[in-house]
């Protein structure tokens, strides 16, 4: 496969081109972050947004909180430099860690906020998991969606046009370009742009209905709300890493000082390395490993990517990384197969139909990822008899 002389990102990466000396677009877009962008006058656009909405409403603004490292960088940060009142909201998609839970309960308690937590019937986020697998090689169309729509419908219900997300998407994929110089609006074009994969609620239901006893309000929670009723409300709805220049690392160490905020081991990660990355959910080392059927690569090579870009790591280094724990069986997938009432090899034919050419597969020649300490604690579905 070709990959970028810089980073290492293989061409099955989304949103990706190189250019003539081979060189990614999410490099040179990172590049741009760096050297061009005035960060100085966002800062300041972003100050003058804060004063608009302060103390207008029950709210200052939402934040949307999973408890990892960038959204609890974010409320820890807004909180901290702005000493806003928000409304922290939490969607459950079912499988927090937990790890993830005793970090939110300090984090939460320490920073004084009110929080909502929502979690949808599982019921139905088991067919939706086994419906976006089929469709899209992608079992996470319920967190996807929900994350982004449940609390826009909490900014309606509770009145708070402010809604304040973390990373840019710019860091990680080329949908929005950082060469563009715009800020990325998280609203119902980007939701159809990449975040439901091309799956509206709507079409969901029609997916599903055939063999689900589905009530049609069920998939109201991954239902982008109705434009005209944010637009009723002003809505505003940006990330903070819009305003201020992202730093993973930095941000990682600075809520492990701050807060006590603890890292974790996950699945297929060295964790060693990235004790903070992708910590939230212990369906993590399964959709990681469909990335590598699919793509030929998984998160290593993205978190070593970004370090090399940010000259943190030299490319042997990463190359070792990678050759070590890529393209490992999770032992999550028995539990995945379990909630889904698949065999493996039916799964490994449903990715198999998703694989992004060059890359190929092979799967009779796959090792083990070793089991991270909390594995036993992961839910389990009654045996059916
Ligand atoms: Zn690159």
């Amino acid at each position: 496969m070709k990959k970028c002389t810089k980073c290492g990102l293989p061409e099955t990466y989304e949103t990706i081109e190189f250019n003539n000396f081979g060189v990614c677009n999410i490099c040179l877009q990172r590049e741009h972050r760096d050297e061009s962008i005035d960060w100085e006058s966002r800062k300041s656009m972003f100050d003058d947004i804060i004063e608009q909405y302060r103390g207008k409403h029950d709210y200052d603004c939402i934040i949307p909180f999973s408890g990892g490292k960038d959204s609890t960088f974010t409320l820890y940060y807004l909180m901290k430099h702005y000493k806003l009142k928000p409304l922290v909201i939490q969607f459950n998609h079912g499988f927090m860690r937990p790890g993830l839970i005793k970090n939110n309960e300090r984090t939460l308690k320490k920073l004084g906020v009110d929080v909502l937590s929502f979690t949808p019937n599982f019921k139905v986020v088991k067919r939706l998991m086994l419906e976006s697998l089929i469709r899209k090689g992608d079992f996470c169309w319920h967190c996807h969606t929900g994350i982004f729509s449940y609390p826009m419908h909490a900014a309606l219900q509770h009145n708070v046009p402010l809604i304040l997300w973390g990373e840019p998407s710019s860091e990680y994929t080329a949908y929005y370009d950082y060469r563009d110089d715009e800020i990325e609006s998280v609203d119902e074009t980007r939701f159809n742009r990449f975040v439901n994969l091309g799956i509206t609620a709507q079409d969901m239901a029609g997916m599903i209905d055939h063999d689900f006893d589905l009530d049609p309000r069920d998939l109201k929670p991954f239902t982008y709300p109705a434009t005209r009723d944010l637009k009723r409300l002003k809505y505003r709805s940006i990330c903070l890493g819009s305003f201020i220049p992202w730093d993973v690392k930095k941000q990682s160490k600075l809520i492990m000082d701050e807060l006590g905020w603890e890292g974790d081991e996950v699945e297929g990660m060295p964790w060693e390395i990235y004790p903070y990355e992708k910590i939230e959910c212990y369906m993590q080392g399964v959709r990681d490993y469909i990335k590598y059927l699919k793509r030929g690569y998984s998160r290593v090579s993205q978190m070593t990517a970004l370090d090399i870009r940010h000259g943190r790591m030299d490319k042997a280094t990463a190359d070792k990384l990678v050759a070590q724990y890529e393209g490992k069986r999770p032992p999550a997938l028995e539990l995945f197969l379990e909630y889904l009432d698949l065999t493996e090899d039916e799964f490994n034919q449903i990715v198999l139909k998703t694989v992004v050419p060059p890359f190929k597969p092979d799967f009779d020649n796959m090792q083990d990822a070793p089991k991270t300490w909390d594995f036993d604690m992961w839910h389990r579905e009654p045996k059916q008899i």
